[in-house]
Formats: structure tokens, C-alpha cells, sequence
């Protein structure tokens, strides 16, 4: 058994091997991941990102990340702040919510690694194909957190589907 990286409980174990990896599986929270030992080194996977085609006049793109945009944008005050987290080689869901009228930062750790954006306070914090990349997402997570208002919204999309979330 092994500390998980999320619920940090002991109790994540050998779950299968696929494409060349080891997963583990938590039996507290369920998550499947793969093994940290395993994981691609900062150069390898910013090389993958590189190849990621994000442009904010891609309407498939736009379509893409409207799964998101759509049911959030629709909670939002008029002129909310955001921020958008793990924003990627062509930044276009803070464009999407700019042409609404809102103020949107953007972070990511490769591409806008300016961490002074964690010093404010978001009515909206958004995370689009990213918390499935995250080595550490209990203290990301924790980190997002901290930076919301109270009453602010949390949406995450990944590649299979999206949520969004309301701190009391
Ligand atoms: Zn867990």
C-alpha cells in the first residue's frame, strides 16, 4: 500500500499496466494514477504540450471548451475576476470569458508562470485538460482553493467530461 497523491490515505495499490505504465488505484477515493515514479520529466512533457493546437479563432476549440464556458458563464456576475488555470500554448478560454466583459489570469507552469496570480482572490476559478496532469493535485487543489472567494465557482473540464463546483 501506498500513500495516495490525493486523499493521501495509505491505501492505494497495484491497479493494472497499460501502454508501458503501472497504475495505482486509491480504495478511499477512487483514483487511478499512474505511478510517480513513472511520470514524464518537465522536458518531455512540455514537448507534449507543445503539439497541443490551441487557438482562441479555432471554432472547434471554442466548441470544445463551450462544455465548460457555457453552464459557468451563466453563474457569473456581470465584470467577475477569474482565473484560469493550466492555460496552455494558445490561452482561449480567458479570451472566451474576456469577450463576456469578465477579467480572467492566466497561469500555467510552462507557458504563464508568473505565480503572483495566486496572491488574489477569484469569483471563478477554471481548469480545462489539466487536473488529469497534475503530480500533485491535493496541494494544487488546496492552492485553487484558497484562492477563491467565498460564494466563487470552481469548473473543471477534462478530455472525458466537466463540473463546476460552489464554495459555500
Ligand atoms: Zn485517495
Amino acid at each position: 500500500m501506498e500513500n495516495c497523491i490525493l486523499c493521501l490515505s495509505k491505501k492505494a495499490e497495484d491497479f493494472c499496466r497499460a501502454d508501458g505504465y503501472d497504475y495505482l488505484h486509491c480504495n478511499n477515493c477512487d483514483l487511478i494514477y499512474v505511478k510517480p515514479g513513472q511520470r514524464l520529466d518537465p522536458g518531455e512533457e512540455k514537448s507534449r504540450y507543445d503539439l497541443h493546437e490551441n487557438d482562441p479563432a479555432d471554432e472547434r476549440y471554442r466548441n470544445f471548451l463551450s462544455q465548460l464556458y457555457t453552464p459557468l458563464s451563466k453563474k457569473l456576475s456581470p465584470k467577475s475576476f477569474g482565473l484560469d488555470f493550466g492555460s496552455g500554448p494558445g490561452p482561449t478560454l480567458s479570451v472566451m470569458f474576456e469577450e463576456d466583459g469578465h477579467k480572467v489570469n492566466i497561469y500555467d507552469p510552462f507557458y504563464a508562470p508568473d505565480r503572483t496570480v495566486f496572491n488574489e482572490q477569484y469569483d471563478f476559478i477554471t481548469t480545462t485538460e489539466t487536473a488529469e496532469h497534475l503530480f500533485n493535485p491535493r496541494k494544487e487543489f488546496d492552492l485553487l482553493w484558497s484562492c477563491l472567494k467565498p460564494g466563487g465557482f470552481l469548473g473543471i473540464m477534462t478530455k472525458i467530461g466537466s463540473i463546476s463546483g460552489r464554495i459555500p
